[in-house]
């Protein structure tokens, strides 16, 4: 590691400890050139989850992205904020389970729908009507009258 204080290249390494949460590592360096000490710390490198979008681009997972869209889909609905922050969360941590580095956009919005289709029926239909691009009227009223027995039923 190149001294910050005069530039040398070689250093020995005096201390060396994990971070309280171990996600990180701490080392005390002492430059063979001018003496001094220096820290650097060393961490995981971590790769974002990238989403395949339907025109085959990439960008990376954005839960605030996910977020806005349901916000949008509960207006005037009686969720909490929190609701969906949890949704979001079980969502992330589901993801980075199950897909290493990429997901197709379809299967993060066919998980948001399933979740919110329990935690509020308009709610999700708003968000399944832009997300499914309901084809024609029909499939969106057949979508409707599901929900509508679904709840009868309950
Ligand atoms: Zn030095």
């Amino acid at each position: 590691m190149k001294c910050p204080f005069c530039g040398h290249q070689e250093d020995k390494v005096v201390d060396s400890r994990a971070s309280a949460d171990g996600r990180s590592i701490r080392r005390r360096r002492e430059c063979l050139g001018c003496g001094k000490r220096f820290t650097t710390y060393e961490h995981v490198e971590e790769q974002p989850l990238m989403v395949i979008k339907k025109d085959g681009r990439r960008e990376p997972f954005d839960r605030h992205k996910v977020l806005a869209g349901l916000v949008k889909a509960c207006e005037k609905r009686p969720v909490g904020m929190e609701d969906l922050e949890r949704l979001v969360d079980e969502l992330e941590r589901e993801l980075s389970r199950q897909f290493e580095r990429e997901v197709p956009s379809r299967e993060i919005g066919e998980r948001v729908m399933r979740q919110l289709h329990a935690l509020d029926p308009v709610a999700y239909v708003r968000f399944a009507s832009v997300y499914r691009e309901f084809k024609d009227v029909e499939q969106f009223m057949r979508e409707l009258q599901e929900l509508r027995a679904l709840k009868a039923t309950k």
